[in-house]
């Protein structure tokens, strides 16, 4: 039987560390605020915002909720996060993508101050990702798979970790992260042959596609940890993951399930960025020669 990887404990034991530093951001008289930025009415937006709400007021984070008309112009969606950008009250953003069609995307990621970029989706927070640099944040879910392992104490250094997936907000950033932490890293995709017989020779397997279920007991060996990124329905509207978890939980060592793993994670990452970006900026209003402006104002 498989160690259970279970978000919750990771979940408290972040809240215990956030709690003390919110505190003593209070005591200096600054309120971690997060905007929350979205067009239109998703449901997954707007089940996504209820449960980012519902974790910052745990935790004592104010929230900003920024809601736009789903038919909302360039104009206006660029004009929402400029002005999130320049307001000193504001720390973190998170801004609910992919936005319609007609909005192009880049240009609005673009006018985020990266320190305010707490989901990393400005090219500085990603090339920072990529150099092991410090500018903004890398993207909250692929540092949850870096919170989730640390927790655990799941040895890295040295260590073959194979991610199945290689987009921009979780398979290739939690990649470089764990390059960074000295591991041996393989990247697959759709297009990657034998896929099920390099998995099973990793001592970790992150599953990043979105694709039900997809991954049963044949991608997996004894020992290895699996953690299963995932959030998707199956045809019978029930929430799993990539992993066919009954399958592959008897198989493997550790195992993140879903609901209850990374994804609970994810939202505590995103508070966790907010109060780093409300330490820093605090930290730069006391420079004595802080005549410091945003060049995103
Ligand atoms: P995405 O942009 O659609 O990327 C999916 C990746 O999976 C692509 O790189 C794709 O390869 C690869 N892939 C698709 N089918 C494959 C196959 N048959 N074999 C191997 N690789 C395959 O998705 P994403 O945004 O990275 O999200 C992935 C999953 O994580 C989704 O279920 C999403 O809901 C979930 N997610 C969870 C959280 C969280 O907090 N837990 C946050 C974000 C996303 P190609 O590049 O070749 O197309």
């Amino acid at each position: 039987m498989a160690t259970l990887l279970a978000g919750k404990p990771v979940v408290e034991r972040m809240a215990l560390d956030l709690g003390a530093r919110i505190h003593a951001l209070k005591e200096a008289g600054v309120v971690p605020t997060l905007a929350l930025v979205r067009v239109g009415a998703r449901p997954d937006d707007l089940s996504y915002e209820r449960t980012a709400a519902k974790r910052a007021e745990t935790l004592d984070i104010a929230v900003r909720s920024i809601a736009l008309d789903e038919f909302a112009p360039q104009q206006a969606v660029e004009a929402a996060v400029r002005d999130v950008s320049c307001d000193e009250g504001i720390h973190g953003c998170l801004l609910f993508r992919p936005l319609p069609s007609f909005v192009n995307e880049a240009r609005v990621c673009e006018l985020l101050a990266p320190e305010k970029d707490v989901d990393g989706i400005t090219l500085a927070s990603l090339g920072s990702v990529f150099t092991d640099g410090h500018t903004g944040f890398p993207p909250c879910t692929a540092a949850a798979c870096i919170e989730m392992l640390d927790h655990y104490d799941v040895p890295l250094v040295g260590k073959h970790v194979v991610v199945v997936g290689r987009s921009l907000v979780v398979g290739k950033p939690v990649s470089m992260m764990l390059l960074r932490r000295n591991a041996s890293v393989t990247i697959c995709h759709s297009k990657t042959e034998h896929l099920e017989d390099i998995c099973r020779e990793a001592d970790i397997v992150i599953c990043a596609t979105g694709r039900a279920r997809a991954f049963g007991a044949a991608y997996f060996s004894p020992g290895q940890t699996v953690l299963d990124v995932g959030i998707n329905f199956d045809t019978h509207g029930k929430l799993c993951g990539d992993v066919a978890f009954d399958e592959v939980e008897p198989v493997v060592g550790a195992i993140t399930p879903v609901p209850g793993g990374i994804g609970t994670v994810t939202t505590s990452v995103t508070m966790a960025h907010t109060v780093q970006a409300a330490e820093a900026a605090q930290a730069t209003a006391e420079e004595p020669s802080s005549g410091y402006a945003s060049p995103w104002c």
